[in-house]
């Protein structure tokens, strides 16, 4: 079958604060499942989905840090909690019909299966959305870097990095009345102008491998499919120079 889309094959990264609506903890169902249904109608048009979701709004083990627990175990903790996230999600998923696994980085068989590579793509190309949960598996990161990490193993063809602001600026828009935001970026001037657009171990794994990313605003209904079919939405940093 030929496909409609621009891309084949995406890894889209969630932060877990997507998942709180308006609470400020927790998972809002109705808002998990306005997710789900634009994930399914990007999945039905044709495209390979990989997830990753974070766990902020659970556990952050530098929030957990700071208040005094042990970095490690705080690390451990915010992992648990993006494991808990993609539970939510693979339940939302398949209460709408979709066909999902959730694959972690740490062990935890009795919920969900391990983070195999093969395994992931061989479940993306029987038409199953992958959730790749709890990060890259170790403390000190984050889960931008588990969404680069595994969009490049699975051979993505593009990282959706989905956020409260519909792009990349050159000042922060909420405080900045006028501030630009940008259409396309290379990496070179992300890095150059000390933009933010992920952490920088994850920004330096998509430079390395060419991974290009595209951080949009996943409050517009039907964006995600919108961006699949080739649609100029939010920021695209891609090359070099
Ligand atoms: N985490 C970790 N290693 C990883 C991924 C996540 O230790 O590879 C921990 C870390 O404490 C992080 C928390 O899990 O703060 C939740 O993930 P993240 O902060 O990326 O979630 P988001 O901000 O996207 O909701």
């Amino acid at each position: 079958m030929t496909s409609p889309l621009a891309y084949r094959r995406v890894l889209l990264k969630l932060s877990g604060e997507a998942l709180m609506g308006d609470e400020d903890y927790g998972i809002d169902p109705k808002v998990i499942g306005r997710l789900a249904e634009e994930v399914i109608e990007a999945q039905k048009a044709g495209a390979e989905l990989g997830l990753v979701i974070g766990g902020g709004n659970i556990f952050r083990g530098a929030g957990l840090a700071a208040g005094g627990m042990d970095r490690v175990t705080g690390d451990q903790m915010g992992m648990l909690a993006t494991v808990i996230n993609a539970l939510a999600m693979q339940d939302a998923l398949e209460k709408r019909g979709a066909r999902v696994r959730v694959m972690s980085a740490i062990k935890i068989n009795d919920v969900c299966e391990d983070y195999i590579r093969r395994r992931a793509i061989r479940h993306l190309e029987k038409g199953r959305i992958g959730i790749f949960a709890a990060g890259v598996g170790t403390p000190f990161f984050t889960t931008d870097s588990g969404a680069a990490l595994r969009a490049i193993e699975i051979g993505a063809d593009l990282l959706l990095k989905a956020t409260k602001v519909d792009g990349v600026y050159d000042a922060d828009p909420k405080k900045v009345p006028g501030a630009k935001r940008y259409e396309r970026l290379t990496y070179d001037e992300v890095l150059g102008q000390g933009l933010e657009v992920m952490d920088t171990a994850a920004f330096a794994l998509a430079r390395d491998s060419d991974l290009p990313l595209r951080i949009f605003d996943m409050g517009q209904p039907g964006v995600l499919l919108r961006i699949l079919r080739g649609e100029p939405i939010g920021t695209l940093v891609q090359g070099r120079g």
